[in-house]
């Protein structure tokens, strides 16, 4: 038998009244919770008997809800643009940063382009002219920057 336990408890910042001198100088190694040093050891107590680590994310779990957190975060899902394989917490981030059929700005007219079209875009957009202001004449645009 388990008895019922609210994680949040004693997480909360701000507690301490703002005369308070103690600052949040402490880290919970488990949660990550700022802490005082007057709080830390009652906290960690608490805290390591209530929760685990997770070795992949860092963040902490309920104990006995390991299995659940890794369905949540760590089941191996298809992005939805290229079907890569990534860790659903990582999808985010893949979608963002990685995904190769992610959008990003041209440099030349910052209207967002899949990754596949950007070389393509860039080039067209690239060649075409503008006034150039020092010369007067219309130049392509990328003969202005050099990267
Ligand atoms: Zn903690
Ligand atoms: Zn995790
Ligand atoms: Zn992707
Ligand atoms: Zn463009």
């Amino acid at each position: 038998m388990t008895p019922k336990v609210q994680i949040g408890q004693g997480h909360k910042l701000g507690d301490a009244s703002p005369s308070d001198s103690n600052s949040f100088e402490y880290i919970c190694p488990i949660c990550s919770v700022q802490l005082t040093k007057d709080s830390y050891k009652i906290h960690l107590m608490r805290c390591s008997r209530l929760n685990v680590k997770c070795s992949i994310c860092n963040k902490a779990i309920m104990r006995g809800k390991e299995e659940e957190h890794n369905s949540e975060f760590h089941v191996q899902v298809n992005c939805p643009a290229c079907k890569l394989l990534v860790e659903k917490y990582l999808l985010e981030k893949h979608a963002n940063e990685e995904c190769l059929y992610r959008t990003v700005p041209c440099r030349w007219c910052s209207i967002p382009q899949s990754l596949k079209h950007l070389n393509k875009h860039e080039e067209i957009c690239g060649s075409k002219t503008v006034e150039c202001e020092l010369f007067g004449t219309r130049v392509a645009r990328k003969s202005f920057i050099r990267s």
